[in-house]
C-alpha cells in the first residue's frame, strides 16, 4: 500500500468532522509532498528546526501543526508560518508564543498540552493548571496567542481500558472547560496505536505517524 492509501483507509473510516493530521517526523518531502499531491494539508512535526526546512522547502498552503515539545528559546523559528501549537505546557512559554506573535502581525493558535499519561517521560500540565492558565490575568494580556483547545497523550500500554480512562479524563476537562471558553474547539489526542478509542472519547484532532507514512527509524 502508498502513502496516501494508508492515509486514505484511515480518513474513509474517521467521522468526517475529525482532523487528520500526518505527523510526518523524519520522513522526507518527497513523501510529504506524495500526500500533498493527494490533497493533505495538515502535517505534524515534533522538531522546530525540522518542521522549519520542511516549511521552507515545501508549498506554503502546508497546515504545520507543532506537536512536540517546545523550547522558548525555538518559538521565534516558527512565528511567522505555525498553523496550530500543541504542546503548551506553562504560561511563560505562552508569554513568549505571545511576543513573536506580536512581531509577526498574527494571532497564534495554541493548544495547553495537559499530562494523563502515567509515565514520567510526557510533558504536560496538571489537570488543575489549564483552567488556572485561561483564568490567569497575564492569559489576558497576551493579544497574539489564542487557547483553542487541549492536547494530551495516553500512557503507552496494551492495557486500553487504561488509555480509554486516560482519554475520558482530558475530554471531561475538555467539556468543563468549554462551558466558560467557547472558544474551546479542538481536543488533541490519539495516535496510531489509539487514535479509535481517541475518538470515541471525544477528540476532534487525531495525530497519526507511523500508520500513514511507516515505522519511523532513527539512526
Ligand atoms: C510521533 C508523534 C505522534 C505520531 O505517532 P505514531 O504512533 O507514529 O502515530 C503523535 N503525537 C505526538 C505528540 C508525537 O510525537
Amino acid at each position: 500500500m502508498s502513502i496516501v492509501d494508508n492515509y486514505n483507509k484511515i480518513k474513509n473510516t474517521i467521522p468526517e468532522n475529525i482532523t487528520l493530521v500526518a505527523v510526518s517526523k523524519t520522513k522526507p518531502i518527497e513523501d510529504i509532498q506524495e500526500l500533498y499531491d493527494a490533497g493533505v494539508r495538515d502535517f505534524g512535526e515534533n522538531k522546530i528546526q525540522e518542521m522549519c526546512e520542511k516549511h521552507e522547502a515545501l508549498p506554503k498552503d502546508i497546515r504545520w501543526h507543532m506537536i512536540g515539545h517546545v523550547q522558548s528559546n525555538k518559538v521565534k523559528y516558527m512565528a511567522e508560518f505555525v498553523h496550530l501549537v500543541h504542546g503548551v505546557h506553562k504560561l511563560s512559554l505562552l508569554k513568549e508564543i505571545n511576543k513573536r506573535a506580536e512581531q509577526e502581525n498574527r494571532v497564534q493558535n495554541v493548544l495547553l498540552q495537559v499530562k494523563i499519561a502515567e509515565e514520567d517521560s510526557k510533558y504536560g500540565m496538571q489537570l488543575h493548571e489549564a483552567r488556572e492558565i485561561l483564568e490567569s490575568e497575564k492569559y489576558e494580556t497576551y493579544k497574539n496567542v489564542k487557547v483553542v483547545g487541549l492536547m494530551g497523550m495516553a500512557t503507552f500500554t496494551d492495557d486500553t481500558e487504561q488509555i480509554r480512562e486516560e482519554f475520558k479524563a482530558l475530554n471531561q476537562l475538555f467539556l468543563n472547560l468549554k462551558k466558560d471558553y467557547p472558544q474551546l474547539k479542538t481536543l488533541s489526542m490519539g495516535m496510531s496505536g489509539d487514535y479509535e478509542i481517541a475518538i470515541k472519547e471525544g477528540s476532534t484532532l487525531v495525530r497519526v505517524g507511523s500508520k500513514i507514512f511507516g515505522e519511523r527509524n532513527y539512526h
